[in-house]
């Protein structure tokens, strides 16, 4: 199975579908996580930028040796590939 991310914050999804979030019908989401997503909608209505502002804690926190300044930069080369923020 091919390794699989967030379409909306980049997490990394693992194996099961257990991170996703739901769409309306109670099915699993198949982009988004559960704290992006939940019930068909994007739990925050935030642009890419606040996002990554978000992000950059938990990254930091999960990588060790990540600066924030290279978080930020790796950030913004990713995050505009995602579904959620490609336009
Ligand atoms: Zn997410």
């Amino acid at each position: 199975m091919e390794e699989r991310f967030c379409q909306s914050c980049g997490m990394p999804m693992g194996q099961t579908d257990e991170l996703y979030g739901t769409e309306a019908d109670g099915n699993k989401s198949r982009d988004y996580c559960s704290y992006c997503y939940e019930n068909g909608a994007f739990t925050a209505d935030c642009t890419m930028q606040e996002m990554i502002d978000f992000c950059v804690q938990p990254v930091l926190e999960n990588v060790p040796g990540m600066t924030e300044e290279s978080a930020r930069a790796m950030m913004k080369e990713h995050f505009p590939h995602l579904k959620r923020w490609r336009s």
